[in-house]
């Protein structure tokens, strides 16, 4: 494989403030009231089980139609992160520095009762502990699999800059089956974007954790419509590829607020499905790529998608 721990470069995109006049929302984006009782049920668990919810937190447009379904993607650590990227609505500050011991039982009780097949767990950032919440993680998973053995668990992760090589060994060592970790956008605008992050560091983390155990299937996400361009958007496709990554997804970016990064232009159903098209040929085991396309959206169906397609490679299907 590639050595990807190069410096990184910066690209010339387009960097877009904030309080620019949007585009205005084509129909495309369209989505599902939150009222169904499958909602209701869901919000119910959460609450009961006092969990937060990046469906919540990032005031993601899928909440109707996912809740309906007990898809909920639970975040654990907090609901404050130590980052401040741009386009994400989750509160920045100091989190508690503790943290809650009981909190990986109660996200596998709430699976457990969800029934899922298939859960995505994520989190804050938590640049203020040592491993970076790793343990935690770990311990989250475990959980589950001791509550819910016949739930396939996806964990969405960040990417530990701070910490220690070796945390990342911690995490895969809990064998979740998929590790995703989401590079968000294109490297020429991670300093507006994504500012305490680095493009090759989380290139470098899903290669890393393959290289570690290479029967976990890694997935990784961006955004578009934040100001990248296409050549940009194949870079990145190639990067992955050379990462070893097996699922990508694409989705269009929505500002959460008008404090946020603003929209550059909403992207054509056609063009994501270029994106898609261009992803597979490139070697994607599996690829999502539509407007509304997020990390955790339909990513049961998708995961059985993921599997088969392995099998299918293997000449074992
Ligand atoms: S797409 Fe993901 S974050 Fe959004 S509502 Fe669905 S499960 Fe939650």
């Amino acid at each position: 494989m590639r050595d990807l721990t190069i410096p990184e470069q910066r690209h010339p995109e387009k960097q877009k403030r904030p309080d620019a006049a949007q585009p205005p929302k084509p129909a495309w984006i369209r989505v599902k009231a939150a009222t169904s009782q499958g909602f209701k049920d869901t919000q119910k668990i959460m609450r009961d089980n006092k969990l937060v919810t990046v469906c919540e937190e990032a005031s993601c447009p899928n909440v109707g139609e996912c809740w309906s379904q007990g898809h909920a993607t639970m975040m654990i650590m907090g609901d404050v992160c130590t980052r401040a990227c741009t386009f994400c609505n989750i509160a920045t500050g100091k989190p508690p520095e503790a943290l809650d011991i009981f909190e990986p039982g109660r996200v596998a009780d709430a699976v457990k009762k969800l029934g899922l097949n298939h859960v995505v767990i994520t989190s804050v950032d938590r640049d203020d502990i040592e491993d970076g919440g790793a343990e935690h993680f770990a311990q989250t998973i475990r959980a589950i699999r001791k509550q819910a053995p016949n739930t396939t668990i996806e964990i969405l992760t960040p990417d530990f800059i701070r910490c220690n090589d070796n945390v990342l060994q911690l995490v895969v060592d809990a064998k979740p089956d998929v590790f995703n970790h989401n590079l968000e956008t294109v490297p020429g605008l991670y300093p507006e974007v994504r500012p305490g992050a680095r493009y090759f560091h989380s290139l470098r983390l899903l290669q890393r954790v393959k290289e570690l155990d290479p029967t976990i299937f890694t997935k990784s996400g961006i955004m578009v419509g934040l100001g990248e361009d296409r050549q940009a958007v194949m870079q990145v496709m190639e990067d992955m590829r050379a990462a070893d990554i097996d699922f990508l997804t694409i989705g269009q970016y929505l500002q959460p607020t008008p404090k946020h990064h603003a929209v550059d232009r909403f992207v054509t159903p056609e063009e994501f499905k270029s994106y898609e098209k261009a992803a597979f040929g490139k070697g994607f085991l599996m690829v999502s790529a539509t407007p509304l396309t997020r990390s955790s959206y339909h990513a049961g169906d998708d995961f059985a998608r993921l599997r088969a397609a392995r099998l299918a490679k293997m000449g074992l299907s």
